[in-house]
């Protein structure tokens, strides 16, 4: 069977995409952290298109973790290939770098950029011998531009963007196409503090963008239709650049 894998798949973005995915046809493993209940609920949405789905429970901050989860998963079906990963799980710990702890520098680091690392490498191998994969990461505008109160976020986000263009290049040759996106203000809980009222004035469309329109743009990135596309970062931002 031939799967995709969304990390922080239980809400906002990552749900859509697990639901985009299962339109495209895949499998779809919704991976989660803490939030089992969500995570079931995304299950049967995505099963409810026709497609088989599975929540895995793994920080994709803790190698041990993705190692024993994931790997542990594959292990058990070494039949099926996960053809798409999404690599979406992130969070913001937003604050100005003179009040920044250690804490919240490393968890915004290890679980955006971290993250990408220790998942993409479980699921590398098999992708290479299959010759054919999609790998698609979350970014932001942050990593784009940097914004302020956000540097760990931003370097995060812009850690993947490297990550994302050196691994392109490094498995073009197999039919793996790795691309970013980079959102700017969508609605999900993430940005639910935020002032949007204020902020959507900054924003040409004057609104904040909606989890199935970054949805369907992953959902063209992981379709055969994106062959030659990779290594680019594609933004998706209402027209807000700076
Ligand atoms: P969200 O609504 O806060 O959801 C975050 C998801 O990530 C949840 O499914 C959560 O799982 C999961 N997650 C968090 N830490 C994890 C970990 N260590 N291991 C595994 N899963 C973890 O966020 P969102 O707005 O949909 O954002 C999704 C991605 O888009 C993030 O990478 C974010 O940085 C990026 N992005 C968002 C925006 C925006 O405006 N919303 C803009 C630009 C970029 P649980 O449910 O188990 O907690």
């Amino acid at each position: 069977m031939k799967y995709a894998l969304v990390t922080g798949g239980s809400r906002g973005i990552g749900r859509a995409c697990c639901l985009k995915m299962a339109e495209l046809g895949y499998a779809v493993l919704v991976n989660y952290k803490g939030n089992k209940a969500a995570a079931e609920e995304t299950v049967q949405l995505v099963k409810d298109k026709g497609v088989d789905a599975e929540a895995l429970n793994f920080d994709v901050a803790s190698k041990e973790d993705v190692e024993k989860v994931l790997g542990g998963w594959m292990e058990a079906h070494k039949e099926d290939i996960i053809e798409v990963l999404i690599n979406n799980a992130g969070i913001r710990q937003d604050t100005l770098l003179m009040s920044m702890t250690n804490e919240q520098w490393d968890s915004v680091m290890d679980t955006s950029l971290g993250g990408m690392y220790h998942v993409t490498k479980q699921v590398l191998n098999p992708m290479l011998m299959n010759r054919y994969g999609r790998i698609i990461n979350m970014v932001s505008l942050s990593g784009l531009k940097g914004m302020p109160g956000q540097v760990n976020y931003s370097a995060a986000k812009g850690g993947m963007i490297g990550a994302t263009k050196a691994l392109a290049q490094e498995i073009a040759k197999r039919n793996i196409t790795v691309n970013a996106i980079a959102p700017g203000f969508v609605k999900t809980d993430m940005t639910e503090e935020l002032n949007e009222k204020e902020l959507v004035n900054l924003i040409p469309m004057k609104r904040f963008g909606l989890a199935d329109e970054v949805a369907d743009l992953a959902g063209f990135l992981a379709s055969k239709n994106a062959s030659y596309i990779t290594g680019q970062v594609i933004s998706i931002n209402g027209g807000l650049y700076s």
